[in-house]
């Protein structure tokens, strides 16, 4: 029997314990280990909750995570399900049979598998285990064993936790609405009730508000927060974020407003910036830089390859120290989206296209990009060898033009993706900002769609956008 038959089979197995719920949970402990992967699969895709419930206290893996799965019911309360389910494992818990859970990951992940592969159970690992917080069960078993290494006498040393140290990784949305709320006070109960033996660990976190959200925020470790999103907070907020988070990849800014840049908050926040020697993706919307983006570029590392800069009232001067920065030669993704540099002049954004030969990833919407600008800088936009995404809308562009475009970039063989204006004609009074004719788009689309046909390029998804 081949593997996919079996794996075939045990589905099948699954889906028919599912049509007795209650026989099936009754039959937890006896089903062998095989099984619970692709019943635990077919209960997430069901919204079998107590059924998750009873299947994450009797887990018999180091880890589960949710990784790709997906389901109809309320995401929360799936989620309240598998942690109801969490059951804290007396200390020296060796059997090799029985509830093993000791990392329980509610993130959706489309790349991760329910388990990781188990190379031997004496040293389970975990790939997605915390790896900061000093609650984390990597800090707290190496301190138990340099504290065994060191010889120290139990009567001396401290009193050794009766719990297993456990992990939840969750990613949190503070969002303020009723059920967000509700699940945050779910989670802080379980965290209060499992005090020392439970790390809540998230990574990406999201605020929307921050004065709203304070008390929260006393229950997760910052320290292990990588990804962070923060919308319409004040700077000096972000500032209290930022002087207690370490190893940030990813950092987004949204409607922050501050009005002096020689103000003491946007100073400290330029020397935070410099201590994320991690960081990659910076993204910053709507915060007003108008010739300063050289303070920011000065501190970032050189090695960050995303930069989002949509709404930030950039200038001509500004897309200039860009093209000089040392970061530039690293970008990956650049979206300038938004700003109104090119109703000057165009040389310095094309100088920035010629600095980034690693460009995969390229926004330009509504920058006031007119016909003589694009036709400038298209020489240079078609030696972007590697661009795989490029979107241009809300530009005022004529179709001549946006078909000679599409001539030059065909011979780009990794971009896929355009997301183009409709052209000036399909707007009704031929002015831009007025409604468009249905009817006119929808022959701008077919045509494009011949061309890329005639260019064999069917592989280039070029879509218009028309609000
Ligand atoms: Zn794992
Ligand atoms: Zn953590």
């Amino acid at each position: 029997m081949d593997q996919k038959t079996t794996v075939t089979l045990l589905e099948l197995a699954a889906k028919s314990l599912l049509n007795n719920e209650p026989a099936a949970i009754h039959a937890l402990d006896e089903i062998p280990r095989d099984l619970f992967v692709p019943l635990f699969n077919a209960a997430f895709l069901g919204g079998h909750k107590t059924m998750l419930t009873a299947m994450v206290r009797v887990w018999p893996f180091h880890c589960l995570r949710i990784g790709s799965l997906n389901t109809r019911e309320s995401y929360y309360d799936i989620l309240e399900a598998m942690i109801d389910g969490l059951q804290m494992l007396p200390a020296q818990n060796s059997s090799s049979w029985g509830p093993r859970l000791r990392i329980l990951d509610l993130r959706r992940d489309p790349d991760c598998k329910t388990i990781c592969s188990e190379i031997g159970t004496a040293f389970p690992f975990c790939f997605k285990s915390c790896l900061y917080s000093q609650h984390s069960i990597l800090k707290i078993e190496e301190a138990q064993h340099s504290v065994m290494c060191l010889g120290i006498g139990n009567s001396r040393s401290e009193p050794q936790s009766a719990q297993e140290p456990m992990e939840l990784l969750v990613d949190i949305s503070l969002n303020s609405t009723l059920r967000t709320e509700q699940f945050l006070s779910f989670l802080c109960s379980k965290i209060q009730q499992n005090f020392g033996s439970l790390h809540v660990c998230c990574k990406n976190l999201q605020i929307d508000r921050m004065s709203g959200h304070k008390s929260i925020l006393q229950f997760l470790d910052l320290g292990c927060i990588d990804h962070p999103e923060m919308d319409q907070a004040n700077l000096s907020e972000v500032l209290t974020l930022l002087a207690r988070v370490i190893h940030l990849y990813s950092l987004n800014l949204y409607n922050i407003p501050f009005k002096n840049y020689k103000r003491r908050n946007f100073i400290s926040f330029l020397l935070c910036l410099g201590r994320l020697d991690n960081l990659q993706e910076l993204s910053l919307s709507f915060f007003c830089l108008t010739n300063q983006l050289h303070k920011l570029l000065r501190v970032v590392p050189r090695q960050l390859d995303t930069l989002y800069l949509p709404y930030c009232s950039l200038s001509n001067r500004d897309v200039t120290v860009l093209s000089q920065s040392s970061q530039a030669t690293h970008l990956r993704l650049l979206s300038l989206s938004n700003n109104h540099f090119f109703s000057e002049v165009y040389e310095p954004f094309q100088t920035l296209l010629e600095k980034v030969s690693t460009l995969q990833h390229l926004e330009i919407n509504n920058c006031m990009i007119t016909d003589s600008t694009l036709s400038a800088i298209l020489p240079t936009l078609s030696h972007c060898t590697h661009l795989h995404f490029l979107s241009f809308a809300f530009n005022p562009i004529t179709m001549p033009v946006l078909k000679s475009l599409l001539q030059h970039l065909t011979s780009l063989m990794k971009l896929k993706y355009v997301i183009y204006p409709a052209p000036l004609h399909c707007y009704v009074e031929g002015n831009f900002h007025d409604s468009l004719d249905r009817q006119k788009l929808a022959e701008v689309q077919a045509q494009f769609q011949a061309m890329l046909h005639g260019a064999q390029r069917d592989n280039m998804k070029w879509s218009i956008c028309s609000k």
